[in-house]
């Protein structure tokens, strides 16, 4: 263990102990020409972790006294840089104890991501279980430390950080808080192609819907995420035994970092309208029960999975993120319920390959542009070969994908036994000369749900996930008679996404920002 048992294992990194890998140093921070800034793993992991927590649970819960000390946490469970495992808290079971219980043994030497400081309770299983890193947002921890908080809370939180700080100190792991800072320019990227996305209409009015609900996003994720007062959070990390990171220009840095993450994730799931739009199941004669199906708030919700994952693309043009859930029989681990995960990605080249092996889109250079499809993997292709678990026959096994899946990845889809498409429906029927999307229309045996404006007596997509907790679960709205409509949206032409000019120039320096990397330690 470097640095010998002395060492706080939280204690800043100085820059020089930064440890390097393939991923970290191609594909992280790499800025190919013509390339939009991208999110860099660990910032997807974390990212990820927070959006877990408000993963919309199907009852409505009776808060019980003390539960109330608890918070609901998101994890990410990593291994080899692939996500195995995405969790929630549930009812019964903290988010730790549903990856111990789901995933047993095969968590050695993965890496965990909590939204949260865990508890002591799911610390030691997990520490137990043999995984390498645990690694935890820096806000309110598992069992509350903010003053609005009952008076006992108070005590168990400060007896429960204790004993989390003895079990970090005594443990293999590496028990850290893991953030970078986001490039420069990654948020504003992020509004510009979140709102110009193929969830949203793109008309001038829907710009101002964007913002409002990206406000709106901020606000309840701020209020979630980040400690509203610089005081009470040091008292937070001086109780979490993060004393170091109350130094400046840490603790403003850490503050600053915290917050902006938090405004990426607003504007990512601002992507996806709440109100007026939702999938609509195309040809409902094919329908084999609505219990398959996974309600409205949940679909939206793991659509949103699939645009975060999309920023972390490696194609210079489009970026497409897919993650596939199966719903079991029985009731599963946690706060996701039958649902588990199979597998997710992104598009992006072979993996192992250096990052600018590869040809790389230029919008000047047509011919370049038609040779990148022959090496790129899509995010599907990536979705099932690095899934955790196989797909059963018995299960329905749901494919949510933030791009129409092209005439390539449709026979692996049906191939692999794919169910349910949750997709937005954009392109579908076009035939882009390297890519088409022609197959799609005509797949028979897989139920379809694209993305369609409710029709106007829909009762659907109106209950709120504010506070991750959704009312009883909504009834599917009713089907769109015609399978072929489209949201008449068009993207604006040429570029892939608006005011690319005005972002800044790539190629400038890649070095971290110092400040900042004292206490990041880029792993991935
Ligand atoms: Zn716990
Ligand atoms: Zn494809």
């Amino acid at each position: 263990m470097e640095g010998g048992e002395k060492r706080n294992r939280n204690e800043p990194s100085r820059p020089g102990q930064c440890r390097e890998t393939k991923d970290g140093s191609t594909q992280t921070d790499c800025r190919i020409q013509g390339h939009g800034p991208r999110l860099s793993k660990v910032n997807l992991f974390t990212l990820l972790s927070l959006w877990m927590e408000m993963f919309p649970r199907e009852e409505e819960e009776e808060e019980e006294e003390d539960s109330r000390q608890i918070r609901g946490m998101g994890l990410v469970v990593v291994r080899e840089g692939k996500v195995v495992g995405l969790h929630c808290s549930g009812p019964e079971l903290h988010a730790g104890q549903a990856a111990v219980l789901q995933h047993g043994v095969r968590l050695a030497d993965s890496q965990l991501y909590f939204s949260r400081r865990p508890c002591a309770t799911c610390l030691k299983m997990i520490i137990n279980a043999g995984v390498s890193q645990i690694s935890f947002w820096p806000g309110d921890p598992e069992i509350s430390m903010l003053e609005s908080a009952p008076r006992p809370a108070t005590e168990e939180a400060a007896l429960d950080a204790v004993a989390t700080d003895k079990l970090k100190s005594n443990s293999r792991p590496h028990v850290c808080v893991l953030l970078q800072p986001p490039t420069p320019d990654l948020l504003q990227f992020v509004n510009e192609t979140s709102r110009d996305c193929d969830f949203r209409e793109r008309r001038s009015e829907d710009a101002e819907d964007f913002n409002r609900e990206r406000v709106r996003y901020l606000r309840d994720f701020s209020r979630r995420f980040l400690v509203c007062t610089a005081q009470q959070h040091k008292e937070i990390l001086i109780q979490m035994g993060l004393e170091n990171f109350c130094a400046e220009p840490y603790f403003s840095n850490l503050r600053h970092n915290m917050r902006e993450l938090v405004e990426v994730l607003a504007a990512v799931a601002a992507g996806v309208p709440q109100h007026h739009h939702g999938f609509h199941r195309e040809h409902p004669g094919t329908s084999s029960g609505p219990h398959e199906e996974v309600p409205q708030q949940v679909a939206r919700h793991c659509i949103i999975q699939a645009r975060l994952l999309a920023y972390r693309t490696e194609d210079p043009k489009v970026g497409v993120g897919a993650v596939i859930w199966a719903k079991g029989k029985q009731v599963g681990f946690g706060g996701t319920g039958r649902l588990s995960l199979v597998g997710c990605g992104y598009n992006a080249y072979p993996a192992g390959s250096k990052y600018a092996e590869y040809p790389q889109m230029d919008t000047k250079q047509e011919d370049r542009q038609r040779r990148k499809y022959r090496y790129m993997i899509h995010a599907e292709q990536n979705a099932l070969t690095f899934r955790t678990r196989d797909i059963r026959a018995e299960e329905s096994t749901m494919l949510f994908v933030t791009k129409c899946p092209c005439d390539e990845c449709i026979p692996l889809i049906r191939g692999a036994g794919i169910t349910h498409i949750y997709t937005s429906d954009q392109d579908r029927d076009k035939d882009k000369g390297d890519i088409s999307y022609l197959r799609f229309s005509s797949l028979k045996d897989i139920s379809r749900f694209t993305w369609q404006k409710n029709p106007p007596d829909s009762p659907g997509a109106s209950s709120h996930l504010v506070n991750g907790c959704v009312g009883k679960r909504s009834q599917q709205p009713e089907p769109e008679t015609n399978g072929n409509k489209k949201l008449c949206t068009k993207r604006s032409s040429g570029a892939p996404w608006r005011g690319q000019q005005s972002r800044l120039p790539f190629l400038k320096s890649s070095g971290p920002p110092a400040l900042d990397s004292q206490y990041t330690s880029p792993v991935l």
